[in-house]
């Protein structure tokens, strides 16, 4: 069979995979997954590509290339030294590189390729990637949507009609696009963003105030020194991949030129907290493009069955949480959102080879570990608000940290408790866990860091630190995932019931749970009506819009108990929503 390989030919990263053995991987140089979408010609005018082009951008950016795929089927050309490019040509050295990558790993030539492009891309742009595939020595049996693949990447093997949205922020471009599922095929309903935003910009504001405290508080000009404003960016991204874990991080950089004879250093302390603010306003203009698509799709955000991760910036915790806002759902991102189009692409490739094959593999935890902290429920402060730090669905091994708060002046001891769960109030779920932490007696708003760890093997590591201090402590929850599997949980459900029963308490049987069913009688009629239609809907509901139909009509219920009756009109408006696309 021959075979053929899926590329995403990314405008900062481009990647390659392909199915072996019915699974879905990334050809690998070496550690390198992922290769920086860069061409040069080097100091003896032979062509790079790759992270040593990008190394040679600092210090000769007349004969480098990188963000090609911006000006793909434009009549623009691309100088590297003396000798002109087309953007074609420039792709395809690119191409070559991911193609000789797979010929390498899979010891036979490669003449075959499906590649992915924005879903925005016109015919123009996609018939000159088609080019500088043919340049490059690969027939491009098909070009696919990015979205499109990302979503074959996740939702292979799923039969049912779904609506997904593909959030895509990467190093230089953002878009938001809404997929229709339905029999296998998949149609782009809606795809907006910008051309100009992504990690990049990111970096450059962090490269900013770095450069504004050297020059005010060491004292040394830096702004038009190309080479220590590399070093800065460089040291600015790495902060801000830090922060995706952790919430503070040290940005370290000596030697950075001389002043009166003295090294001048650098040594900056650089919060999450910082950091998002920062890119608060980028961050809101993709929400707002969130809102378009969705509008341009003519669909509530109750309308989303799932909301994938791609990319490499949407890494950063602020956007999970803005989403989950916005969409009233956690959105996935364990696939690695750099791999996740190449992924879907070689998924593709598949198709189109006519071979079988189980999806991509990933290790994942199938709960949500955090803490209990005090917060809002039921538009209430309540101590016990559940505050998720690792997600269900997150990708193993996986690291998460978040700042709290002391209560009280003089606050001596804080508890840290561990649950494992999805509801809000944290005593509906599992505890794992609970710790006595002393701390050094301080004003209230004293920060506290708690860190999570969770391994492949279940293996759950907290820390607690003492901001201020460094003091910490520190524990190990053995078997964090396996303890929780479902058939232990039935097993000891089980138990329990036979325990109670027999012990002479009285055990509702099936039906009298049926009856009990919360039918909606004893409520004013326009929410007893819904709450019944709701019940009659849910077996056609998929297992997400299950749990979000149950909560919204414990809501209501909740809501017309306490009288909040404007809150119960809203809580319907939503319910409706979904019964609406469910019926
Ligand atoms: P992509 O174009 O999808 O390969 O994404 C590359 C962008 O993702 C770059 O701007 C990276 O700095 C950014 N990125 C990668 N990892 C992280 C991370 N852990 N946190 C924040 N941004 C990241």
């Amino acid at each position: 069979m021959e075979p053929i390989i899926g590329i995403d030919l990314g405008t900062t990263n481009s990647e390659v995979a392909f199915i072996y053995d019915g699974n879905v991987e990334i050809i690998a140089d070496g550690d390198h997954g992922i290769l920086p979408s860069c061409v040069g010609l080097n100091a003896d005018g032979k062509i790079i590509v790759g992270a040593e082009a990008r190394n040679q951008m600092v210090i000769a950016p007349e004969r480098t290339a990188m963000s090609v795929k911006r000006l793909m089927g434009s009549d623009e050309t691309i100088k590297l030294a003396d000798q002109v490019f087309t953007p074609q040509e420039i792709s395809a050295f690119i191409l070559k590189t991911l193609k000789e990558r797979a010929e390498k790993a899979l010891d036979k030539p490669i003449r075959k390729a499906v590649i992915t492009v924005p879903a925005y891309f016109t015919d123009t742009q996609r018939q000159a990637t088609r080019e500088a595939g043919e340049i490059a020595g690969l027939e491009v049996v098909r070009i696919i949507n990015e979205p499109t693949a990302a979503a074959l990447a996740y939702e292979m093997n799923n039969a049912e009609t779904r609506q997904i949205l593909i959030y895509d922020l990467g190093g230089g471009t953002f878009d938001v696009s809404i997929v229709k599922i339905e029999e296998g095929v998949i149609e782009v309903l809606a795809s907006t963003g910008d051309n100009h935003l992504g990690g990049d910009d990111f970096d450059q504001k962090i490269t900013n105030h770095l450069a504004e405290h050297i020059e005010s508080e060491l004292k040394l000009q830096v702004k038009d020194d190309p080479l220590v404003m590399a070093r800065l960016r460089r040291a600015a991204e790495s902060a801000k991949m830090n922060l995706s874990t952790v919430t503070y991080t040290t940005i370290e950089e000596d030697h950075l030129g001389k002043k009166d004879g003295r090294d001048i250093h650098l040594s900056l302390e650089f919060s999450r907290v910082m950091f998002e603010d920062m890119i608060d306003a980028e961050l809101s203009r993709t929400m707002e493009s969130v809102s378009k698509a969705l509008e341009d799709a003519g669909l509530p955000p109750t309308a989303i069955s799932k909301t994938i991760l791609v990319g490499g910036s949407t890494r950063i915790p602020r956007i999970t949480e803005m989403l989950e806002e916005k969409i009233g759902h956690a959105p996935h991102g364990e696939i690695d959102p750099d791999l996740c189009v190449a992924l879907g692409a070689a998924m593709q490739a598949g198709r189109e080879m006519g071979v079988e094959h189980s999806g991509v593999l990933v290790d994942i935890t199938p709960y949500t570990f955090g803490t209990s902290a005090l917060g809002m429920l039921n538009n209430e402060p309540n101590p016990d608000t559940f505050v998720p730090l690792i997600r269900r669905n997150t990708k193993l091994p996986a690291r998460k940290s978040k700042s709290f708060y002391t209560v009280y002046d003089h606050q001596d001891a804080v508890d840290v408790k561990v649950y494992q769960g999805e509801a809000k109030n944290a005593l509906d779920n599992v505890k794992l866990g609970n710790y006595t932490f002393y701390i050094t007696k301080s004003p209230r708003n004293s920060e506290i860091i708690l860190d999570f760890d969770l391994d492949l093997n279940g293996i759950l590591k907290i820390k607690a630190i003492e901001k201020k201090t460094g003091k910490h402590i520190d524990a190990v929850i053995e078997n964090a995932i396996s303890r929780f599997d479902e058939g232990e949980l039935s097993q000891t459900r089980e138990r329990v019931e036979n325990m109670w029963s027999s012990s002479g308490h009285a055990q509702m049987s099936e039906a009298d749970v049926d009856q009990n069913k919360d039918s909606g009688d004893d409520l004013p009629a326009q929410f007893g009506e819904i709450v019944k239609r709701a019940d009659e809907l849910l077996d056609l509901a998929s297992d997400e819009d299950k749990q979000e139909i149950i909560n919204l009509k414990e809501d209501i219920q909740d809501a017309v108990k306490d009288n909040r009756m404007d809150d119960a009109e809203k809580l319907k408006d939503q319910l409706d929503d979904i019964l609406f696309y469910i019926g």
